[in-house]
């Protein structure tokens, strides 16, 4: 290690140190600080917990067989209830764009899906889920689109000339 780094290493280090004393933060305002440019909102204990029964899917496509809405849906926006468990609802950051795939689901009987899915994936809680962290999402969304917009070379901040964020699309069954 040079001196420089070293000298570097100990001003950053007593920084720190300082900035911590003068500037005391809670636990959640520094999550907030720290994530809500990555639009990640904070998660309770609860749903930490309902996180684990999310995640189960063990894709054997049973939910998709059995949607029996497919007529009304538009396909363009939704590829099949599996998609919620085993991929969208991996991202947090990318709940605001599951909008028009939730209205979709809606339009299937969820009841139904859920008592054959042989991994209990409870669908309505985890569009449930869904909606409410999208709507966090939306409230961190003044201070994200600005880091975000900053980052991309959008000025302006409206968010033209930031790649749209939207799920990735899977083969329809049928
Ligand atoms: S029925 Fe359940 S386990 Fe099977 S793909 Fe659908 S969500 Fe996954």
């Amino acid at each position: 290690m040079t001196p420089r780094a070293l000298v570097l290493l100990g001003y950053y280090f007593w920084r720190t140190l300082l900035l911590r004393w003068l500037r005391p933060r809670n636990g959640l305002a520094a999550f907030h600080e720290s994530y809500a440019a990555d639009k990640l909102p904070p998660v309770t204990a609860a749903e930490r917990h309902a996180l684990k029964a999310f995640s189960s899917c063990i894709a054997c496509g049973m939910c998709d067989a059995s949607f029996a809405a497919w007529p009304s849906v538009d396909r363009a926006a939704f590829h099949g209830p599996m998609d919620l468990p085993l991929s969208y609802s991996r991202g947090m950051p990318d709940y605001d764009t599951l909008g028009r795939y939730l209205a979709q689901l809606d339009r299937g009987d969820l009841v139904r899906i859920e008592r054959l899915c042989p991994a209990r994936i409870p669908f309505r809680d985890l569009a449930a889920f869904a909606r409410k962290k999208a709507a966090e999402i939306e409230e961190l969304g003044v201070a994200a689109g600005a880091i975000a917009a900053r980052a991309s070379g959008d000025g302006d901040g409206d968010g033209e000339g930031a790649a749209p964020r939207l799920p990735a699309p899977r083969t329809s069954p049928g």
